[in-house]
Formats: C-alpha cells, structure tokens, sequence
C-alpha cells in the first residue's frame, strides 16, 4: 500500500471516530458502502496486564506474518484513554518494527466518549481496515472487564496473555476470562521464568478442564521477545479460526456479533439522543436516585417519556 493510500485509510477511519453529527453520517455512508469489500481478514484479539508483552508480540507476530505475505493492521482499545485522551495501547514506538512496514498499519485507541463510543469506532475502523485489503486485524487492549468483552466480541479469535507466577492464572479465573478466551498463552516463557511458565501453563490446563466452556481455550508458553513459541501460537490461532470456518461457528458468531454491535449503537444513540434532547431531565432525574427521592424505576420511565 502506498503512503498516500495509508493516509487516505487514516483519514476515513478519522471520519469514522468523529462524534458530529455530519461526520456520523458521511461515515455510516461510508462503511454501507464498503461492507460487500469487508469480512476477508482474520480478526484476532489480544488482551493482557501492561507489560505483559502485548506491543512485543503484536511486533513479532505482525512480522512473522508480513514476511509470510499477510497485510497486517493493529487497532486498539483502551479504556484509560476515554478519561486521559492519551493514547497507550496501539502506541507506534511500542512496535517499531511493524510501525516502519510499509505493509503494517498502526492506529492507537479513539480517545473520545465513552467505552461505548471507543468501541462503537473500533468496529467502524475494522471494517475500513478490511476494505482496504489488510487480510489480518489485530484488536489490541488491556486486561480490564469490560474492554475485554468488547474486543471478544469483535474478533474470530481471542488470545489471552498472561505472566507466568504472579498469581495471574487465578485472576483469570477470576474474570471470567478463561470462559471468553480462545487461546491462553502464558508469555516470557524464557531464561530463569521457562519453569514458572510451564508451570503456570499446566495449572491452567487444570483450571480450564473444570471451568471449561466448550471448547475448552488452548494453552500454551511462549517467548515474545525471543520469538519461541510464535510459530505455535499462530498455528493454534489458524487451527482456531479454520475450525471455525470449517463448522460454519464463524458466520454464525459474526453474524451474532453484528447484532450485538446494532444494539450496542441503539443504546448508544439513546443516551447520545437523551444527552442532547433531556439533558436537564436526566440530570434531575438522576439527582432524585441520588438523594432517595425517587425510584430508578420511576425515574428511568419518566425519562424515557420524553423520547418522542
Ligand atoms: P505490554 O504493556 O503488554 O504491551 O508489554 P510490552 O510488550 O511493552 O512488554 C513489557 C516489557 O516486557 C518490555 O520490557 C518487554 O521487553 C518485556 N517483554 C515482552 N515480552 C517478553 C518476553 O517474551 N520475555 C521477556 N523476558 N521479556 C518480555
């Protein structure tokens, strides 16, 4: 791709990420317009703690797969950055080898609004990515609750990283995460931590064949910074995906997640609509729940009585 039509793609996916009014429905033109060129990639989620080794992997397997004629491009979600407007996943210095390939795309967190917006846009810019004929899409966040659920409902394939010790296969366990995940990878599987990564990794097998959703997700160890185990890591993904293909789950749970995303912007639109329209309202209506006055039943119903 040329840097003119890479600057063409930011551009159109700035449009997208634009909360006004004309903008919305330029974009919504747009992405109608582009769907029948959508859907070829191979969508791949990856979630983990900062610092786990999310922006080396996405490094090295982004190479991995260039190398190997994939067209590779890397979206983010980060919940922090709706309060800070920084931008820290999805961060170019963070991939400097994918960030200088010509066939390698970058674009960091949409700062604006809410987690709702944030990955309202982030559907919208997958789907332009797509059209522009990236045939891996790499979604990128943090290990935080919702942010994940948004990101698993957004790829084929979803890989949890995790930090062998530390603790960190219990707080998967904890977050349901092991339920959402497709593939576990415990990553730093090297030098002193290769014991601690094999053994956290067998504990894991443990804990997802008792807490298992079915299929169970695969677990694995792996070395970003070396680059053992990426090889392994991208066939588990492929297997995933094609087994998917293969069953047809992967029209069926993207049709699902077309649905969840069309609900997702009704709500959004709602409160958007409210904000707009009832600000006054809401607020009064909302200062009411809070001192006790009134019932949130009897407050949500009176606001919603202002919708025409
Ligand atoms: P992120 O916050 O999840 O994106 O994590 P980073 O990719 O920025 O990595 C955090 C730190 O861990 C950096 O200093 C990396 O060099 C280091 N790191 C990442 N992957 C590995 C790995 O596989 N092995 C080791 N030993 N260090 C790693």
């Amino acid at each position: 791709m040329t840097s003119g039509q890479r600057a063409g793609l930011a551009r159109a996916i700035t449009l997208v990420e634009s909360a006004r009014a004309e903008h919305r429905a330029k974009a919504s033109a747009l992405v109608q317009e582009l769907m029948p060129r959508t859907g070829g990639a191979i969508r791949i989620g990856i979630t983990g703690v900062p610092g786990v080794g999310k922006s080396t992997l996405i490094d090295a397997l982004g190479m991995m797969l260039i190398e190997a004629g994939h067209r590779v491009a890397v979206l983010a979600i980060d919940p922090s950055s709706t309060r800070t407007g920084g931008a820290i996943l999805g961060d170019k210095t963070r991939m400097a080898r994918l960030a200088n390939s010509p066939d390698a795309f970058i674009r960091p967190s949409p700062s604006a609004g809410s987690l709702g917006g944030v990955t309202a846009r982030t559907r919208e810019a997958l789907l332009l990515v797509e059209a522009a004929g990236y045939s891996v899409v790499i979604v990128e966040t943090v290990g935080v609750g919702q942010s994940e659920v948004a990101v698993a409902e957004m790829v084929d394939t979803f890989v949890a990283l995790m930090l062998p010790g530390a603790g960190d296969e219990l707080q998967g366990i904890k977050k349901g995460l092991i339920e959402r995940a497709d593939i576990i990878a415990v990553n730093k599987a090297d030098g002193s931590a290769r014991d601690a990564a094999r053994q956290a990794a067998a504990e894991l097998l443990s804990a997802v064949k008792i807490l298992a959703s079915d299929p169970p997700p695969e677990v694995l160890t792996m070395s970003a910074a070396t680059g053992d185990g990426l090889d392994l890591l991208w066939r588990t993904i492929d297997t995933h995906r094609n087994g998917l293909e293969a069953s047809g789950a992967l029209a069926a749970r993207r049709r699902a997640q077309g649905v969840i995303w069309m609900r997702d912007m009704v709500a959004d639109g709602l409160r958007h609509y409210l904000a707009q329209h009832a600000g006054d309202a809401v607020k009064a209506m909302e200062a009411a729940v809070a001192d006790g006055t009134l019932a949130p039943s009897a407050a949500a119903a009176s606001i919603l009585e202002t919708l025409p």
